[in-house]
């Protein structure tokens, strides 16, 4: 059996919409409130097991409610939480305003997830047997690096998005086998001025890197080199909220299903290109039932 392994962020979302953001010391009306799980890692574990991979979810909520949402709706999508510890601290949360016009502002207060600073045995074990590795930049970065040298002595495959932007630690992209960063985090990481050029550095430095670019797709580089640019779905776009996500999603899916990462980024992209036609995070992520015919 494949299994990947997300070791990442579970955070409540707690979405407000109304007119404007307000100014500091400025008390205003909201128009709706919404509760909603996210995190870079639980939409990534959600888009691969609606895709039908066999997921493991690694990482930290707290002994609350917001902790117990977000359990059940891991496993209602039957991805494993044997290793989704529960911590001393609350869950993560990511207080989100949203504006009539589109603008939004973010502040993320990470609660749990910024508890597991080291590996237990139950979750190194599962890094072991798995055969892809998901990480992103949201869980602490010692922990991060830890995991990839695990995935790299036990010959597994690591696939990380460099997000949110932080100088990775020494080492850590040599380990990796696939950088997936969208372009502005492509060009942070790197310092190049352009997503090709960034694309080209980062696969000198992990094995593969795909650079996003949103409605213009991505960029596949392989060991220092551009192979090629796979275009986005043509579709009416909604909300591309979770885009990136559902795209890594479907990338590590048909990874760990054996595909090669050319074929991988097809699915990828072919998922994303659903999931910016609905509103919503993790609501808005495509079965597979979906995802398939679109491949022909
Ligand atoms: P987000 O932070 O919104 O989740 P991101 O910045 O990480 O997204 P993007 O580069 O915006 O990631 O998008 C990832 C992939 O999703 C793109 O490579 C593309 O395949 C698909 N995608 C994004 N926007 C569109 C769109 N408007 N139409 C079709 N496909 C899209």
């Amino acid at each position: 059996m494949t299994t990947i392994a997300v070791l990442g962020s579970a955070n409540m979302d707690l979405v407000v919409r109304q007119q404007r953001l307000p100014r500091p010391g400025e008390t205003i009306f909201g128009d709706a409130f919404t509760t909603v799980p996210g995190g870079k890692g639980l939409n990534q574990a959600v888009a691969a097991a609606r895709l039908g991979a066999e997921v493991v979810f690694l990482g930290a909520v707290g002994d609350d409610d917001y902790g117990r949402r977000i359990r059940s709706l891991l496993e209602a999508e039957g991805i494993d939480t044997a290793g989704l510890a529960t911590a001393q601290a609350p869950t993560g949360t990511a207080h989100v305003q949203v504006t009539a016009s589109g603008e939004n502002s973010i502040v993320v207060v990470r609660g749990a997830n910024a508890t597991i600073t080291t590996l237990d045995a139950a979750q190194e074990a599962a890094i072991r047997s798995a055969t892809v590795l998901v990480m992103q930049f949201e869980l602490p970065l010692g922990l991060v690096d830890e995991a990839a040298r695990i995935a790299q002595d036990a010959g597994v495959l690591t696939v990380l998005t460099p997000a949110p932007v932080l100088a990775p630690p020494q080492g850590l992209l040599e380990r990796v086998g696939i950088v997936v960063p969208n372009e502005i985090e492509a060009m942070a990481l790197t310092g190049a001025s352009g997503p090709e050029r960034a694309a080209e550095l980062l696969s000198g430095l992990a094995e593969w890197a795909i650079v996003t670019l949103g409605a213009e797709g991505s960029i596949i580089a392989h060991r220092g080199e551009v192979l090629g640019h796979a275009p986005a779905r043509p579709v009416r776009a909604v909300d591309t909220t979770a885009a990136g996500d559902t795209f890594v999603g479907g990338l590590i899916a048909r990874l760990g299903a054996g595909d090669d990462v050319v074929e991988a980024v097809r699915w990828g992209t072919a998922a994303a290109s659903v999931t910016v036609t609905r509103e919503g995070a993790t609501s808005s992520m495509p079965r597979l039932a979906e995802v398939a015919p679109l491949l022909g």
